[in-house]
């Protein structure tokens, strides 16, 4: 595998089964098993009704741009090369926010309240960055 070179995720313990989900493809999110409230990012116990009786399920992968950024410049140094790319915060179906990338397509046909699904980028032997596409073929 090519290597990487820019900073990596650095998975806590419990945010461990999210990363490992994503290596398997697989795109996972908390749900509060007393309040029932789904949660993202990963967390120690939930933040609407602080109960640490948290499991993990399967998200669809879909959502929504709520909002995005096309970053041209000033990006951070390693990813200078990248640039122009799209910074993008996803309203997921199961009703919890994300921050990604919006990638496969040319950046001007990006706009709010598109619908996009997950895609997975395997950047290392250990680490699956979730990133999402348009579902709409406009690219
Ligand atoms: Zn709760």
């Amino acid at each position: 595998m090519k290597e990487y070179g820019k900073p990596l995720p650095k998975p806590t313990p419990w945010s461990k089964p999210f990363w490992d989900g994503c290596k398997r493809h697989e795109l996972l999110i908390q749900n509060c098993r007393d309040c029932q409230k789904p949660i993202f990012y990963p967390k120690m116990f939930c933040p609407h009704c602080l109960s640490k009786n948290l499991e993990w399920m399967k998200a669809s992968g879909r959502g929504v741009i709520y909002s995005y950024t096309i970053v041209s410049s000033y990006a951070p140094t390693e990813f200078s090369n990248d640039t122009p790319y799209i910074v993008a915060i996803i309203n997921l179906k199961e009703g919890v926010r994300m921050m990604s990338n919006i990638t496969g397509c040319p950046i001007d046909k990006v706009k709010c309240d598109m619908d996009v699904e997950v895609v997975f980028d395997d950047i290392s032997e250990e680490i699956t960055l979730p990133k999402f596409k348009l579902i709409s073929p406009v690219c």
